[in-house]
């Protein structure tokens, strides 16, 4: 249980919240989307630049990043701020956690503004930070590390003898394998985390919910023949569809076992690419031997990814057993489970307390529709996340990406006064 925070622990947050500086948030957000991030293995391009840009201006700004590799020239930058009471152990650590890394633009001439020049259109009062910042990134989520710095340093000044930690962690290929948080949890950087904030665009609703996922690789195997003869072969083809169907059907039961999630919906099982002949060149008159059926699965709570794979596995053996000489292969190449933070855990306590000074409004609560760095952080550390950001859920990875500044702002806002109300409680 947590009690009310004290009158002058909420006078501080809002003296947290206040001291965050606008324009310092609007110069890092911009100053981060001019730096082209994607990582590109045929270009060579990675996110070395823009953790570059992060450790510069944590350095300028009196921090000592620590700058580490979590793959050859993808560095992670981590970055703690203790208060001058800090004792760590008696003393909650608090992470923000951001990535540097950025989807393609794909093609720039379909973008109406270019993807990284950073261009921000003023506000109706003729300020940037009323403005809308765009480019390829500027939701996801260099908007949501501008933020984190931000805070962490209006924490710094308004509060230095908190007694507690706060720990930058932004890092690399939350993109791709998330390799970045792996080698930061590898590296012992989240043992001392006791709750971490991830800034990713959610609108600023407080997500406590984060969707699972699993994909999978079938392979079909079956025996050529003429395709006016088919049955002197055996069809990979109809295998995949028997497949297809029998995990719609399996995805129905799943549905109806565990229901609509609140804030995440539906689990769904979906097939995603669909190839025969798995390899080579398709033939109009030949039944290959071979066909691909690619699976996207989204989790939920009550779900088991375990059970999932092996219901397919024991799908496939029921149809092998059907149709002599046709034979199955399920590999599960990624599995990342979906994440429930206790609602009565102290951090969440602390974001619903400071929600309405901050924002002006009741909490308003969503779901993380993927995975984000988070997951890790929950499924191999235990640590409770709450994922909240500047940025519209839907536009990650579209053309034409913005923020809006001023929820930029007030992220920043939000995450210092509920730095203050976490580590204070402590
Ligand atoms: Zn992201």
């Amino acid at each position: 249980m947590t009690t009310k925070p004290s009158p002058e622990t909420m006078a501080l947050a809002r003296r947290a919240a206040e001291a965050v500086d606008a324009d310092r948030v609007v110069q890092l957000a911009q100053g981060l989307v001019r730096v082209r991030s994607v990582y590109d293995r045929a270009l060579g391009t990675t996110e070395a630049a823009a953790a570059r840009y992060v450790a510069d201006q944590l350095r300028a700004s009196g921090f000592e990043p620590a700058v580490e590799e979590a793959a050859p020239g993808r560095p992670n930058v981590i970055a703690d701020f203790e208060g001058s009471r800090f004792d760590a152990s008696l003393h909650r650590t608090l992470m923000f956690e951001g990535h540097t890394d950025v989807v393609t633009e794909g093609d720039p001439s379909v973008w109406s503004i270019p993807p990284f020049e950073g261009r921000i259109d003023l506000g109706p009062d003729g300020l940037e930070t009323s403005g809308v910042l765009h480019g390829r990134g500027s939701a996801d989520m260099k908007a949501g590390v501008a933020a984190a710095i931000a805070a962490v340093e209006a924490v710094r000044d308004v509060a230095p003898d908190l007694p507690g930690r706060i720990r930058l962690g932004i890092v690399a290929d939350e993109e791709g394998m998330m390799l970045g948080i792996k080698s930061f949890i590898a590296n012992g950087w989240a043992d001392e985390v006791t709750g971490a904030i991830v800034c990713e665009p959610e609108e600023n609703e407080i997500c406590l919910f984060q969707k699972g996922a699993m994909r999978l690789h079938v392979r079909v195997y079956g025996a050529m023949s003429h395709g006016a003869m088919p049955y002197a072969g055996v069809s990979p083809l109809r295998g995949v569809a028997d497949m297809v169907v029998a995990l719609r059907d399996y995805e129905k039961r799943e549905q109806e076992r565990i229901g609509e999630h609140q804030y995440l919906g539906w689990p769904w099982i979906t097939p995603t690419i669909i190839q025969a002949p798995a390899k080579g060149e398709a033939q109009h008159n030949v039944v290959p031997d071979e066909a691909y059926l690619a699976l996207d699965i989204s989790t939920a709570p009550g779900q088991d990814h375990d059970t999932i794979e092996a219901e397919i596995n024991r799908i496939a053996r029921s149809l092998e057993a059907a149709t002599p000489r046709l034979r199955f292969e399920v590999e599960c190449f990624e599995s990342r489970p979906w994440t429930a933070t206790n609602p009565n855990d102290p951090l969440v306590a602390a974001v619903e307390a400071v929600y309405p000074e901050v924002l002006g409004t009741e909490p308003r609560y969503g779901g993380v529709p993927g995975a984000t760095d988070g997951t890790f952080l929950w499924a191999l550390k235990d640590i409770p996340i709450v994922t909240i950001g500047p940025g519209d859920r839907t536009i990650p990875h579209q053309v034409n990406e913005f923020v809006r500044l001023e929820d930029v702002v007030r992220s920043a806002r939000l995450y210092a006064a509920t730095a203050i109300l976490y580590l204070r409680a402590s």
